[in-house]
């Protein structure tokens, strides 16, 4: 046994509400139903996870998720946290489903034996840079909530808006109309969640060129599987448009490559896994794809460690990575420093620099 062998798996509940429901067009969050995951080496270093299911994107729940945990512990009990890799594939063939527990674990086991080699996870990712700017979200909501929440994302010093969309077309328009007259000079970002026909999506692309209304990215237009839809949008105007929904694994960002169905990938580590995420980009720079990073409804734990991976591969066109934004309260301390857009990683010297400080079970 060496000092990075996996001597314990822990987990506990991270339920926090939130500021305002966070609503897009399949489901909505009030609070966010998360896990924190610990490990323990044998020399005791601790690694911190996160789990953050989103049912309404990806299908998986708080109760799933921690059933997939227990099941996924008893197979890394007793392995050497180095072999970080190999582990992730083995749990990715034991659990393809359950992304987001896998993603939680791929997390601590790094962040465990970052921690113990003195490595800060953004040099781990490829040290390309520490710091970039992110994008705020508008969630679904009415018109005048639009307004509203773009003067407060510009008072924040933010400069892209991303607008969650894909409900009634017509009201949309008035909340995107809305956004622009409020930030005239906002780069803008559509994002559909599986909303739209292809139809529906190029007809409001046509309205928005019409009104002088640039749109820098529209994001999973169509349903899931509508391969066909997608790339209707996709060809439709200059307007670039990303998978999200329709590309959880390195398989389906081949297939994004070969069709041609796409200009951008969403890579989240929670829909994918860290590894998987890996091939993911891998493939988007192959094929000339651009890459943007985001994550479902998560705390400065799983924002973080999208951060460093970011940062530390570099290349990322789109930044998303808004969520810690939106808790009411903070139960972790550590992470990514934000001023205004800039998030950075630089001062964090080992592992991803995030901890508990609430009370911890075990
Ligand atoms: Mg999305």
């Amino acid at each position: 046994m060496s000092d990075y062998t996996l001597r314990a798996v822990r987990h506990q509940l991270l339920d926090i509400p939130l500021i305002e429901p966070f609503a897009i067009a399949t489901g909505t969050q009030s609070i966010a139903h998360n896990v924190l995951v610990a490990v323990e080496l044998a020399d005791g270093t601790i690694g911190w996870g996160e789990a953050a299911p989103f049912a309404a994107v990806t299908g998986e729940t708080q109760s799933s998720t921690l059933a997939a945990l227990d099941r996924l512990a008893a197979l890394l009990i007793g392995q050497d946290t180095r072999c970080w890799r190999a582990l992730a594939t083995s749990m990715r063939a034991a659990e393809k489903e359950a992304a987001a527990a896998r993603c939680a674990l791929e997390t601590a086991l790094l962040d465990a034996w970052c921690k113990r080699a003195q490595l800060p996870l953004w040099a781990f990712f490829g040290g390309t840079a520490t710091e970039f700017e992110t994008d705020m979200t508008i969630t679904a909501g009415s018109t005048e909530h639009a307004a509203r929440s773009a003067l407060a994302i510009r008072t924040r010093g933010i400069t892209t808006i991303k607008i969650k969309i894909g409900g009634d077309p017509r009201i949309d328009l008035d909340r995107i109309a809305a956004v622009h007259a409020a930030a005239p000079a906002a780069p803008l970002i559509l994002d559909g969640n599986c909303g739209y026909g292809a139809a529906e999506a190029c007809a409001l692309l046509d309205e928005l060129e019409r009104r002088s209304i640039p749109v820098a990215l529209f994001e999973q237009p169509t349903a899931r599987h509508d391969w066909e839809g997608l790339k209707q949008v996709r060809h439709w105007s200059t307007v670039p448009v990303a998978a999200d929904e329709t590309v959880t694994t390195a398989a389906d960002a081949l297939r994004a490559a070969h069709e041609d169905a796409v200009t951008c990938i969403n890579i989240k580590l929670m829909k994918a896994g860290i590894a998987e995420a890996l091939d993911i980009a891998a493939i988007c720079r192959a094929a000339g794809i651009q890459l943007m990073i985001g994550g479902m409804v998560e705390t400065i734990l799983a924002m973080t460690v999208s951060a460093h991976f970011a940062a530390g591969l570099g290349g990322f066109s789109f930044v998303d990575l808004d969520t810690p934004m939106f808790m009411a309260a903070q139960p972790l301390r550590g992470g990514f420093r934000q001023s205004g857009a800039c998030l950075s990683v630089a001062h964090v010297t080992a592992g991803h620099g995030v901890e508990p400080h609430m009370p911890t079970e075990g």
